[in-house]
């Protein structure tokens, strides 16, 4: 006879890694909400952790750019994720790119338990550089999502953040007016103009 159990039994969770990645104005965290809110609405334990930095709009939500808001919990280190996570089934985390690096291991020890673990981040800083742990959460991912914002210049899919301010600082929270996005033409074009500026100033 067969097992019947096996199919009406409660069914053993499967974790799993899901990166959502891309430039800004890209709807990484839209996205990400809409997976979380559809987890939520399916009766599963829900939560959204985000790095403490990110405090642009408010302490204890995730707020997207069009302030489609869901509750969630600033955290310092990825270590704190596992401490704060136990009993939850699907665990979010919004611009990951400012966690450390333990974050990857952090997220296979969730999946390996069972827990569906889906990572918001930028995947490139406004240089062009793989930015902290993203560039491994997508090695290790079970699914990677990667989403575009549009070029201001030429309406193609963009590839960069661009910052539109002189500042170096690889840590900068952005808003509308300080970063655009580009597809790899044009940031290459506006690279080239800033280079020019700087030496028609100096
Ligand atoms: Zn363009």
């Amino acid at each position: 006879m067969v097992a019947i159990d096996n199919l009406n039994g409660e069914r053993r969770r499967q974790g799993r890694i899901e990166v959502i990645c891309g430039s800004m104005f890209s709807g990484k965290t839209e996205e990400l909400i809409r997976r979380m809110k559809r987890a939520k609405f399916a009766k599963q334990k829900v939560e959204i952790f985000k790095p403490a930095i990110d405090v642009r709009y408010s302490e204890e939500d995730v707020v997207s750019h069009d302030q489609n808001a869901i509750h969630s919990t600033p955290i310092n280190s990825s270590g704190n994720i596992l401490l704060l996570a136990s009993d939850i089934e699907v665990v979010g985390i919004d611009e990951a790119q400012f966690l450390d690096e333990g974050l990857v291991d952090i997220c296979n020890q969730l999946a390996n338990n069972g827990v569906r673990v889906i990572v918001a981040g930028l995947d490139m800083d406004f240089k062009g550089v793989p930015f902290g742990p993203i560039p491994a959460l997508c090695a290790v991912a079970d699914q990677v999502t990667k989403v575009h914002a549009i070029c201001v210049k030429c309406g193609a899919l963009a590839y960069v953040s661009h910052r539109l301010v002189d500042n170096d600082h690889r840590v900068m929270l952005g808003e509308q007016t300080e970063y655009e996005p580009l597809c790899r033409e044009c940031y290459q074009k506006a690279l080239s103009e800033e280079t020019e500026r700087k030496l028609s100033n100096s």
